[in-house]
Parts: structure tokens; C-alpha cells; sequence
């Protein structure tokens, strides 16, 4: 007797796939079968009597005895694959550990992450504190979600250790899920300390044998606590009882490549199907969850203080149209003095790894281009090459002006390296750690960088993104803010949103423990709205007339938006695809959704592609999803559909 199963596969198709098989199996269940020449791993979705193919082929084998999907987790898939357009084999792909993605057995090697010694803190929560533990803890066997909206060293972690704490008195399991970089080793150490429970972590330092552990740990139920990034949304966790995200803001929680899911959106359903609640951390909330606040679909809970008592630092700006000096002011410089003098530590934040952002021509006016990107090439000096950030691609610079041919080349602007190196002469007696993208690429190096920040004695920071986000130094009394003025003037409409959270986050990082913290941001547009709120702190005011603008312009959060993107080489291809896309979005006739485009990208050519969006808006999120369903089911109509790369994004942040 032969049964048939429904089989997801991880192409790019919107189809699932059927074959027979002489044995039944669980649905959820790894498999093996041929597709086209290959054999591929696929995940059996149902068993069927009956196919609407004929002549189908035979399962090869089968890898699992018990299915590696359960039901819920499948549950789930389901949802985000419908919800995001996505075809399910590439969803289930997404979700698991690539060893068992490529057949591997689902067998623990090494059993990791177990309990180490903990200890109690030596304070009591805080009445606001106590309030928000409370609350999230009368409401911790259904769902709802919390928005912990807490300043700069408020305590918020405090806060998830408490809950966790009690959940796992319940005999249940937490998830945590923090940004993408750097803060993942800081927070595990800090659960570690306090709970006596097994803590797996999955992120991008983890290698493939440790993520296939941490996930079938969390399967099985021996992880207390699953700890990680964007992807740790998928760890399937029987017992589940609680999900938190610090950092809710951070664009990281968004994928940016083939599957382009929102784990902080997944999160909610995640949670609605379990039960659970869910907690949201941050001091710079997202516009979209402070509307789920304002539609009482969510809580937010407040921390207005500091843990430590400290004061929230002293925020000035340094006006450079009246300042001397290149990338350093005097004025900072002169701060910068003062605290070093008192054995602290000072961060200078500057958003651009690299020597120089510019090569050009002092005589002609030429710049270094790359030749595969419409974007300019940034010198780095100690291999002496010019480097595309775009492409990765890299070449000698030139020695003579390939338009005018005189030796008047420059360079323009600062990165980190550049800094780095003016910082020395100013500061020839003081240790610089520069932390960016180029000196932490080693395993365990923004570890180190880390240690030697932590141990304490003055020094000077430099650091782009990377340190901006939920680091807690205990003797960094100053941030000095460069070069932000790109994102005064960003063309995304987000750009004043994202810039006020940097601004908040870089400038939370001083003064967190003891004296009141200080920080500089020099600009040319000191008189910029945005100013008014970084400098007193109200973030909250400022995103209400964010939010207020938004709903003027009915864009999102007041709207659902979608964006196909297509790109090719061939520049004429790219957007005839997008033009024919969108005379078919056009025909299926559902009222209320906008269509704007084709338009070309911000960066128009990437790496030889030449890209252009086209947009979908609407204020009913049905109507939209309806009509991209429709599409999807008809896009074999498009007959340039096979000569371009395409792909939806559904909430696009970019
Ligand atoms: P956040 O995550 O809100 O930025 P943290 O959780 O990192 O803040 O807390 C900042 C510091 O304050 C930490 O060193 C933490 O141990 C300490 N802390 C937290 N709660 C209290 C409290 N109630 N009393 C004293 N110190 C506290
Ligand atoms: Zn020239
Ligand atoms: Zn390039």
C-alpha cells in the first residue's frame, strides 16, 4: 500500500509537492526526494489519498523517527508563509538549523548551556519596576503583549529576569530575542548569573554543531531559556510561556533577504498561538508599536528612572559652522580633556567604518566610483585599498586623476580609521579601542574590545552602530556624536524616527553609573526639530508628532505597505517587469489599495543589478493582502517574470 505526501521544499516556488511513499510517517517528519536531478530534504505538510499530479515520484528515504516540526511550530510556518507571501518550503528552511536543513541527524552532540552558579542582586526592584513585574505576572497564562518602555539603564533587564524567573518556577521555557549584533554574549552572561536553568543561545558566532544543539535542547525541553537573534524565533520550544525582545526598535529584527519576516511582528502571533505574553523593551519605541499602544491592543508599562539613580546625561549640541577643526571640534576636544583628566571613559560614535568616505580630485572635481555600484568608493588605509560597502568590491587607488591626470588626489570626510588616527595625536597617551565591522571580524575580538571597555580604565572609544545599542559601561562619562547631519537629511521616511532612537541610545550609553553622564553631538543644522527632543530627552513627544505626521500622510503605521522590487541588468528589464507587475495588480479588481511606481531605488545600481520598487499601500490590510494573494497565483503571466531577480516585502523598513 502506497500513501501520498503533501512535501514543502525549499525553492522559490509557491507550491508544495507530492510523492509516494510506502510508509506513514508524521507530518512534520524530514524526508528525503528526488526534484529534478537532485535529491533534496523536504518536510512532509499532510498525508493525502488522492493527487492532482499524475506519475508521481517515490520518497528516498526518511530522517526522522519523531517529526522535527510539531504541529504548533507548523501552525505557525503556515501563518508567516501566508502572512509574508512566501513560499513554505523556503519558511521551513528559514526556521531550521542548517544542519538539518542539508539531512543530518537530529542527535545532540554535546549538551550545552547548563545551569552555572547564580547569585541574588544586592538590590530590591524599584516601585516602578516592582509595578511592571506585577502587572506582566497577572497575566502570564494568556496572551498579551507589554510594552516596557523604560529610559537608557532603567532596569528593563531586571525586569525580564524577575518574570523569567517565575515562569520557570512554572516548569516553562522563555525566549529572549536581542539585536543582531554584539549584545547577544552581555545578555546571556547576565541570565546565566541569575537563573538556575539551562540557557541555550542561537546567533551568528554560534557554529552549525552548537545552533543544532541549542535547537533540539529547546525542543526537547531542556532549555530553560533560548537567548538569540532575529532567526532564535523559530526555536521550537514545547513548554513555551514567554517571549521577550529587547530592544524592540532595532531594524535587525527584520530580515532583509529572501524570506523578509518581522521577528518582532512574528512575535505576536507566536505568542497569540501559545497563550503566552510578550514582552517589548525599549527606551525608543517604534512608531508601530507605540500605535498598537495608542489602539489599546497592547500595554505599555513606564520606567522613568535610572536603576543606579544616576541622572540621564546632560545632552549639547556643537554648532560646526562657527567651529574650527575638521572632524574633532575644539570644544570637543576640550571636553573630551576634562574627563579623561578624571579617569573616565569617552565615546566618540561616528557611523561610517573605514579612512575616508571621499577620494577625489582637488583640481577636477573627480571622485572614486564604483564600477559595479552607484556609490563612491571609501578609502581604507591600512591595506591602502579603496572599498566599496556596497559590492565589497576593491581596488588600488589611483596615484594620478584619470580625468585630469594631476597627482591632485584627496582624500575627503572621516571613518573610524581616520579618527582612530587623529584621535592619537591628540591623545598620544591614551589607549583608543576602535570597534566597527573591520576590527571585530575575528570570533571572540568584539568579546575582547568588550573586556578591555569593561575593565574600567580611561580610554577612548570609537565606534560606529555597533556600540550604539544596550551596552552598560560603568565608567564612560561621555559621548561625542559626529557626522549624523546624512541622516537629518535622509530621504526614507523613516529616517527622522531611526535618528532620533540612534541619538537616544548612543547618548543613554554615558553617565550610567554615578555622576551625571555628557553628551556632544556636533551639527551644521543645530536648529533641526529633532534637536528639541534628543536634548531634553523626550523621545515620546517627538514621536507623537512623528505619529501625527504619519497619519496626515496616512503612511505607516496608519497603513499597510508592500514593495516588489525587482532587479536585473539589464535596467530596461527591471522596470518593464515592475510595469507589467503592476498593470496585473491593476486588473484585480479590490478597492482601496494605492500603487505607486515603478520607481528607481535610492541606490540604483548595486553590485551591476539595476533596481526599481514599486509600492502597495492601503489602510486595509485585508484588501492588500487580498490583492498580492490574487497576484502571486498569476505571476506566470508576467513573461518577464524568469528574466529578473524579483521578491515582495511585506511592512518594508527600507
Ligand atoms: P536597561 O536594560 O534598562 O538599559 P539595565 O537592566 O542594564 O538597564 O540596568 C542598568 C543597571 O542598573 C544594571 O547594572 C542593573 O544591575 C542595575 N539595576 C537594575 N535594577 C536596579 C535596582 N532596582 N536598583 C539598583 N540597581 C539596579
Ligand atoms: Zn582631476
Ligand atoms: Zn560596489
Amino acid at each position: 500500500m502506497s500513501f501520498i505526501f503533501e512535501v514543502a521544499i525549499p525553492v522559490p516556488l509557491n507550491q508544495t509537492f507530492d510523492y509516494l511513499c510506502d510508509q506513514i510517517v508524521a507530518v512534520g517528519t524530514r524526508i528525503k526526494v528526488p526534484f529534478g536531478r537532485k535529491i533534496v530534504v523536504g518536510v512532509v505538510l499532510a498525508i493525502k489519498d488522492k493527487s492532482d499530479f499524475e506519475k508521481l515520484k517515490s520518497v528516498t528515504e526518511i530522517l526522522d523517527d519523531t517529526p522535527i516540526l510539531d504541529t504548533p511550530m507548523l501552525k505557525f510556518l503556515r501563518w508567516s508563509a501566508n502572512y509574508y507571501h512566501h513560499p513554505i518550503g523556503e519558511v521551513i528552511a528559514t526556521a531550521l538549523p542548517k544542519n538539518l536543513r542539508i539531512g543530518k541527524p537530529a542527535i545532540i552532540k554535546k549538551i550545552i548551556g547548563l545551569p552555572l552558579k547564580t547569585s541574588e542582586p544586592d538590590f530590591q526592584p524599584s516601585d516602578e519596576q516592582q509595578h511592571a513585574i506585577h502587572q506582566i505576572q497577572t497575566h502570564l497564562d494568556i496572551y498579551h503583549g507589554f510594552l516596557l518602555h523604560g529610559v537608557t539603564g532603567s532596569g528593563k533587564t531586571e525586569v525580564y529576569l524577575r518574570i523569567a524567573q517565575t515562569v520557570l518556577n512554572q516548569g516553562k521555557q522563555v525566549l529572549v530575542l536581542v539585536p543582531e549584533i554584539g549584545l547577544t554574549p552581555q545578555m546571556v552572561s547576565r541570565f546565566e548569573a541569575r537563573l538556575s536553568t539551562c540557557i541555550v543561545s542561537i546567533h551568528s558566532q554560534r557554529n552549525e554543531t552548537q545552533k543544532l544543539d541549542a535547537y533540539l535542547m529547546a525542543k526537547n525541553g531542556t532549555a530553560g531559556v533560548v537567548l538569540g537573534t532575529r532567526s532564535a524565533l523559530f526555536a521550537p520550544m514545547p513548554n513555551l510561556g514567554l517571549i521577550i525582545i529587547d530592544e524592540e526598535h532595532d531594524t535587525s529584527f527584520k530580515q532583509q533577504s529572501s524570506f523578509r519576516y518581522s521577528a518582532r511582528d512574528l512575535c505576536f502571533v507566536r505568542a497569540q498561538q501559545a497563550n503566552i505574553p510578550v514582552v517589548l523593551g525599549t527606551a525608543t519605541p517604534s512608531l508601530e508599536m507605540l500605535k498598537q499602544v495608542m489602539d489599546k491592543k497592547i500595554t505599555r508599562l513606564k520606567l522613568t528612572k535610572r536603576a543606579s539613580g544616576a541622572l540621564l546625561p546632560k545632552v549639547s549640541l556643537i554648532d560646526m559652522r562657527t567651529e574650527t577643526g575638521n572632524a574633532l571640534s575644539a570644544l570637543l576636544i576640550g571636553k573630551m580633556q576634562q574627563h579623561l583628566k578624571n579617569n573616565k571613559q569617552v565615546m566618540l560614535f561616528i557611523n561610517r567604518r573605514g579612512y575616508a568616505p571621499v577620494y577625489f580630485c582637488t583640481e577636477c572635481d573627480w571622485k572614486a566610483q564604483c564600477n559595479h555600484c552607484d556609490a563612491g568608493m571609501i578609502y581604507h588605509r591600512h591595506i591602502n585599498r579603496l572599498k566599496c560597502h556596497h559590492c565589497g568590491d576593491e581596488q588600488m587607488p589611483q596615484q594620478a586623476c584619470p580625468d585630469c591626470g594631476k597627482h591632485t588626489l584627496e582624500v575627503l570626510g572621516y571613518g573610524t580609521e581616520r579618527l582612530e588616527e587623529t584621535l592619537s595625536s591628540h591623545f598620544p597617551n591614551t589607549p583608543i579601542i576602535r570597534i566597527d565591522r573591520d576590527t571585530t571580524r575575528r570570533k571572540k575580538a568584539f568579546e575582547q574590545h568588550l573586556e578591555q571597555i569593561n575593565s574600567g580604565n580611561p580610554c577612548l572609544i570609537v565606534g560606529t552602530q555597533m556600540l550604539a545599542k544596550g551596552h552598560d559601561f560603568s565608567n564612560l562619562a561621555m559621548v561625542g556624536v559626529l557626522d549624523i547631519d546624512g541622516g537629518l537629511l535622509s530621504n526614507n521616511f523613516r529616517g527622522t524616527e531611526y535618528l532620533a532612537q540612534l541619538l537616544i541610545q548612543v547618548s543613554g550609553r554615558a553617565g550610567r553609573s554615578g555622576e551625571q553622564g555628557e553628551v556632544a553631538i556636533q551639527t551644521r543644522y543645530p536648529e533641526h526639530p529633532i534637536f528639541n527632543f534628543v536634548l531634553s530627552n523626550r523621545y515620546t513627544q517627538f514621536a507623537a508628532i512623528l505619529l501625527k505626521q504619519r497619519t496626515q500622510a496616512m503612511m505607516p503605521p496608519f497603513s499597510q505597505q508592500a514593495l516588489l522590487c525587482a532587479n536585473a541588468k539589464n535596467q530596461q528589464m527591471a522596470e518593464n517587469f515592475l510595469r507589467d507587475a503592476a498593470n496585473l495588480l491593476k486588473r484585480i479588481q479590490i478597492e482601496g489599495v494605492e500603487i505607486w511606481g515603478p520607481v528607481a531605488n535610492s541606490t540604483f545600481k548595486k553590485a551591476d543589478y539595476y533596481y526599481f520598487n514599486l509600492y502597495l499601500q492601503s489602510n486595509n490590510r485585508k484588501a492588500l493582502h487580498q490583492m498580492l494573494s490574487t497576484f502571486n497565483q498569476h505571476t506566470n503571466t508576467l513573461k518577464l517574470k524568469n528574466k529578473v531577480r524579483w521578491y515582495l516585502d511585506i511592512n518594508p523598513i527600507e
